[in-house]
């Protein structure tokens, strides 16, 4: 998305065109919610000073790198820009206290700061002082050196790992495709519980992004087997309703833990039918 951006910016052509010289992957789904996103954007270029410009914020003991997406000049005055396509929009005071506006002001001392959100076409800008700056300094810091001693900051399995731009430099990425061979039983036992969890997570990224495209294109014919959706489905008992239904036919025991050990008496299933309800889970993919 930030590459499509750029280009469009810097070559000043029509998002689809952008997005096509930017995109390298095959999913349509995905090009198609980046085309229908960037449709959206409506923030002309003014005196463009920088897109996707990388910074190394110099803070003493440690070097803060990072890239900021684009900058302005209005004027003599710079203002920052940054991309966010999320449609979830943060309260602003939320905003407020992210380090990232502080963190690329201290990288362009002078410049202010707006966050642009693409879906809404909406420029929230963020105001620092020095004073606040200063502190935002201090606090990058001490949080630099906690992670320098800590492993808290270690990175964590998440269910965006098989997309993360940074999965083949990630340890934990890597030593979810180790050989389970390596290391002792405990460590082969806690590799393969780590290999699962990652692999369903990425079950269950894969599927939503199936069930996406089955929305918005229909069946997927594969390997002469159809793909379709439906809703997944459960019913259920409402007690309140069950318990007299029960007690009325002296069946409220201990035997009876379980409906499926009820006697198959057709009037006793019929009343409990009236206390059934289907629950839905959302949707499921199905295929034949
Ligand atoms: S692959 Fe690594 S860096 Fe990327 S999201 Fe997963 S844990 Fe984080």
């Amino acid at each position: 998305m930030h590459k499509a951006l750029e280009i469009m910016l810097r070559e000043g052509i029509p998002h689809k065109e952008a997005l096509l010289k930017a995109y390298s992957g095959q999913n349509w789904v995905i090009f198609n919610r980046a085309c229908n996103l960037l449709e959206k954007f409506d923030l002309p270029p003014h005196n463009i000073k920088a897109l996707e410009e990388s910074f190394e914020l110099d803070l003493g003991r440690h070097v803060l790198v990072g890239v900021i997406d684009r900058v302005d000049d209005y004027d003599g005055q710079e203002i920052i820009t940054d991309y966010k396509t999320s449609s979830y929009i943060p309260p602003k005071e939320e905003l407020e206290n992210e380090l990232q506006p502080a963190i690329y002001m201290l990288a362009r001392p002078g410049a202010m700061f707006r966050y642009y959100y693409i879906a809404h076409n909406l420029q929230i800008p963020i105001n620092k002082t020095e004073d606040d700056l200063e502190l935002a300094k201090a606090f990058i810091i001490t949080l630099a050196d906690f992670m320098e001693r800590d492993d808290v900051c270690l990175p964590k399995l998440n269910k965006w790992c098989p997309f993360c731009q940074f999965r083949y430099d990630c340890s934990l990425f890597q030593n979810s495709h180790l050989n389970i061979e390596d290391g002792d039983l405990i460590e082969k036992w806690e590799k393969t519980k780590q290999i699962r969890r990652f692999m369903e997570l990425q079950e269950e990224e894969l599927k939503s992004q199936i069930l996406a495209r089955i929305a918005e294109e229909g069946n997927i014919e594969h390997n002469g087997k159809t793909y379709y959706a439906e809703p997944r489905k459960r019913r259920e008992f409402d007690f309140g309703k069950i318990l007299p239904i029960l007690q009325e036919r002296n069946l409220l025991n201990a035997c009876y833990v379980k409906l499926s050990e009820l006697p198959r008496d057709p009037q006793l299933w019929e009343a409990l039918s009236e206390a059934e309800r289907i629950n839905y889970l959302g949707m499921e993919i199905k295929e034949r």
